[in-house]
């Protein structure tokens, strides 16, 4: 094999101490990852905490704890954790590491000057608990109330200034990438999406958060007043590890 294999757990919620779930997707990459140092092949094994966003603000809250101090306390956990599993990591990630955080406003700044993000208002019904927006369709109804499919808890409705990314525009180049490579497997799943892109097409997503609700994030580049919406911070963990920016 030419190059490093690199293979990731996805990163963790450290809103609390890590349960078997964690561990069995962290054996999994840990299983791969050896398999691979044994024929001999460069390794890069990531593996960390997803640390910012209203779910942990909202912990840390509870626990009568700073935010950071919260997270440094439940990180350690799982380094302990992996430690007694004899999990062989490269390196492991926080999203409030310095280099990280980083990367999230090189990668923002530069899609905001490609002129991709815009100013708008979200509406909609939120689950706190996911930190998602529940459109028709998608929500559970009972009794006039609307529920989060997943908590099954009330959804509040919010309306509030986000900023947004033009990803409807992606529609017609995501679907000629999933249709021409092999970039999604088991293969049912790259249909799945298919399917669902002809159908429904892209919508605009919002990645900001207004920083009086959600100030527990990355500050948006181009806004001091907004913090990055934490799906889009936590998945760029993926390229910080590799050392991108
Ligand atoms: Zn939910």
């Amino acid at each position: 094999m030419t190059g490093t294999f690199y293979v990731t757990t996805p990163i963790y919620y450290p809103n609390d101490k890590p349960h078997i779930g964690h561990a069995y997707t962290t054996i999994m990459a840990d299983v791969l990852a050896r398999w691979h140092r044994l024929l001999g092949d460069d390794v890069f094994f990531l593996t960390g905490t997803d640390e910012h966003g209203l779910k942990l603000q909202r912990a840390a809250e509870k626990a009568g704890k700073d935010p950071k101090a919260f997270v440094d306390e439940m990180a350690l956990f799982f380094k302990k954790y992996w430690s007694l599993l004899n999990i062989g990591y490269s390196r492991f990630i926080r999203t409030t590491d310095e280099d990280h955080v980083e990367t999230v406003k090189k990668a923002l700044t530069k899609i905001y000057k490609k002129g991709l993000i815009y100013k708008g208002v979200y509406r909609g019904w939120y689950c706190t608990s996911c930190e998602k927006f529940y459109g028709e369709g998608e929500y559970l109804e009972k009794n006039g109330q609307r529920f989060c499919p997943i908590h099954l808890k009330p959804l509040e409705w919010v309306e509030e200034e986000t900023y947004f990314l033009k990803l409807s525009i992606y529609t017609e180049k995501i679907l000629r990438l999933l249709e021409s490579k092999d970039i999604v497997y088991p293969r049912e799943y790259a249909r799945e999406i298919i399917s669902k892109l002809r159908k429904e097409g892209l919508k605009d997503l919002s990645i900001t958060r207004p920083k009086n609700r959600v100030y527990w994030g990355v500050e948006a580049p181009w806004d001091p007043n907004h913090t990055i919406y934490v799906w889009v911070d936590a998945l760029l963990n993926y390229l910080t590890g590799i050392g991108w920016g």
